[in-house]
């Protein structure tokens, strides 16, 4: 058996540069591990069989689940006789802008390629984790990196200077798809300086990287659920040094640079009762806090 963590991301920018004729929208986008993490375990199972048990009851067990999926590729594209039974500790909330199902798949491709013995390089994996979603490749390699492309080509980055990250997930599920759908390129003002903050990030100037805090896909999903603003207006009230919303929400995340003053934000937000608060921490190639 083996255990195996996936973590969930954050994006520190996210930009659509424009819509392809493949379909996809073309995005340059700063992703940002953090230490809130599924945890998976792997059994083998030699009847050949893959299945799923999870915590939450309503994420499917079967070709639905991205977990799944990612174990159906592997053992395809490699011809392996051997099946897995994958227990799967939800604690990243679901359809949340987090990459959750992303972070799942990712750990599986890792998991599976120890426990079969596959030899596949990390580069192997990012291709094979491509094909089932275009955050898996980040979720693989993890840590603070540029994406590319519709989200799949990484860059590293200068890991982002330690820091603490206050979630904020409004009892709403938004779909990626859908933002993605809906977003107008035309009417949007405001874009991430994205080389900005990558020499930020090199600097280790944590107040330059929150001032360069920039999501377009907000224009989509705060005026649909406003809530997510009023959060980002609590965050900062309540002392972050910045506040954005996730991926194509609806979580929101404060920037903070210490514990004592992230868990004072997260008490004042669990008082308001209006969504669910974590706190927790960036995660770099060396470690994280
Ligand atoms: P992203 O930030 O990559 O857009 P997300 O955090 O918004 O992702 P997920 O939590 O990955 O969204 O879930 C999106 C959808 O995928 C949900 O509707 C869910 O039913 C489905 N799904 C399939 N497998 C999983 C999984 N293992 N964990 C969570 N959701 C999954």
């Amino acid at each position: 058996m083996l255990t195996i963590k996936g973590n969930a991301k954050i994006n520190l920018t996210l930009d659509v540069l424009y819509k392809r004729d493949d379909g996809f929208h073309q995005v340059e986008m700063i992703m940002q591990s953090i230490d809130l993490a599924d945890v998976l375990c792997l059994e083998e199972r030699k009847n050949g069989d893959i299945s799923i048990a999870t915590t939450i009851a309503r994420l499917p067990c079967d070709q639905r689940n991205l977990a799944y999926r990612a174990a159906a590729l592997i053992k395809e594209t490699f011809q392996v006789k051997s099946g897995v039974h994958i227990f799967l500790e939800k604690n990243i909330p679901v359809a949340a802008g987090l990459a959750g199902g992303s972070a799942d798949a990712a750990s599986v491709l890792i998991g599976l390629n120890r426990l079969w013995n596959l030899g596949l390089s990390t580069n192997e994996m990012e291709i094979l984790g491509a094909k089932l979603g275009s955050d898996v490749p980040f979720c693989i390699k993890g840590g603070t990196m540029l994406a590319t492309g519709r989200g799949e080509l990484l860059q590293p980055l200068a890991d982002i200077k330690p820091c603490y990250i206050v979630l904020a997930k409004p009892p709403i599920g938004v779909s990626t798809a859908w933002v993605y759908r809906q977003y107008r390129g035309q009417d949007v003002k405001v874009h991430p300086d994205t080389p900005g903050v990558k020499s930020s990030l090199e600097q280790g100037d944590l107040t330059g990287v929150a001032k360069g805090l920039c999501n377009v896909l907000e224009t989509v999903t705060i005026p649909v659920h406003p809530e997510i603003k009023k959060l980002k207006q609590s965050m900062m009230q309540y002392g972050a040094m910045a506040s954005l919303m996730s991926g194509s929400g609806p979580t929101v995340f404060g920037l903070v640079e210490d514990q004592a003053k992230a868990e004072y934000i997260a008490e004042k937000l669990k008082s308001q009762n209006a969504a669910a608060i974590f706190v927790t921490k960036t995660v770099g190639k060396s470690g994280g806090v």
